[in-house]
């Protein structure tokens, strides 16, 4: 598995899973947690989650899923910005920490801006960082000017990743956003890179995967990891979904693959809005 490094000195994979949707039908949690343990055999051990997912729900997948095999794993979860006061994300955090079944996420992000002072949440973030609840912290759904702002603030030069809405159909942060990141070495973690499916049976992406042997899912996650500083987080409950996805890291894509990827899905021309869902 290829890494990246991320600003503080650690290291993360360029391919992971997603959970969100999962924990919400008791009856589905066996097949998810069943998935990810898939994943995890075949070297996704980055597990992408959330206090919001399932409202819970999703960490305990993730708890059921590492079961006996913890130290394979990498956690991402995430806080509520209304759980994000000084001490309101330490409780939330402690919440996540038994759901999920462990005592450290491996990198803790604030799910998106709200109205707490971002110096404060950051203070709440080094404390459980100091306390060793949390190994990095990062934000996501920030956009250019939000992670100014965050990077200048107190505790923000410690910011370890922004997690952000980016795929072939959503390309608008190629314009700001992840220049900015890349420029602080800061890894871009992609999150529905397969647009929720939405755009995997348009024909450029079939056209290239049938010429490759692939399928347009890893066509379109083989375009994103091909790019320096970018993470894929892709969910999957379909076994076949985990394997494709673990398989997208052998996919080279040519000159002319991502020539007609890029007439097919324009890059941004102009600075837009953050996309987000
Ligand atoms: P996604 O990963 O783009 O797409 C998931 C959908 O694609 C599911 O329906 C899945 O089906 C299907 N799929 C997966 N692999 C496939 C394959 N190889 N071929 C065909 N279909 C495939 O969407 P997402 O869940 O929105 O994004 C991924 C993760 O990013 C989330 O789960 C979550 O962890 C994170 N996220 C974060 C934010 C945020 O605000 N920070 C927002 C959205 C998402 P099956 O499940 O049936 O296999």
């Amino acid at each position: 598995m290829r890494r990246l490094s991320m600003p503080g000195g650690r290291s993360i994979a360029v391919l992971g899973q997603g959970t969100w949707n999962m924990g919400e039908d008791p009856t589905e949690q066996q097949r998810e947690a069943n998935a990810l343990r898939l994943g995890l055999d075949l070297g996704l051990g980055l597990i992408d989650t959330a206090e919001m997912y399932g409202e819970g729900g999703a960490e305990q997948v993730v708890a059921a899923a590492l079961a006996g095999r913890r130290d394979e794993a990498y956690i991402v979860s995430k806080v509520y910005p209304h759980n994000a006061g000084l001490r309101a994300v330490q409780q939330a955090c402690e919440r996540s920490l038994r759901r999920l079944n462990t005592d450290r996420i491996d990198l803790y992000l604030l799910h998106w801006r709200g109205d707490v002072p971002l110096a404060e949440t950051f203070a709440g973030f080094a404390a459980l960082k100091a306390a060793g609840k949390i190994v990095d912290y990062g934000v996501s759904n920030f956009d250019r000017d939000d992670l100014v702002e965050a990077h200048a603030s107190a505790g923000g030069a410690a910011l370890a990743v922004n997690q952000v809405l980016y795929n072939l159909a959503r390309r608008g942060i190629e314009w700001d956003v992840l220049p900015w990141c890349r420029q602080q070495r800061m890894p871009l973690m992609a999150y529905s890179p397969l647009e929720q499916g939405g755009m995997l049976g348009h024909a450029t992406l079939r056209a290239i995967a049938s010429l490759r042997g692939a399928t347009p899912a890893q066509v379109a996650l083989a375009w994103l990891l091909r790019q320096d500083g970018v993470v894929a987080i892709p969910k999957a409950v379909e076994a076949r979904h985990v394997r494709e996805n673990a398989a997208a890291l052998q996919l080279q894509l040519g000159s002319e693959d991502l020539a007609a990827l890029d007439a097919a899905f324009a890059p941004p021309r102009r600075a837009t809005p953050l996309a987000m869902r």
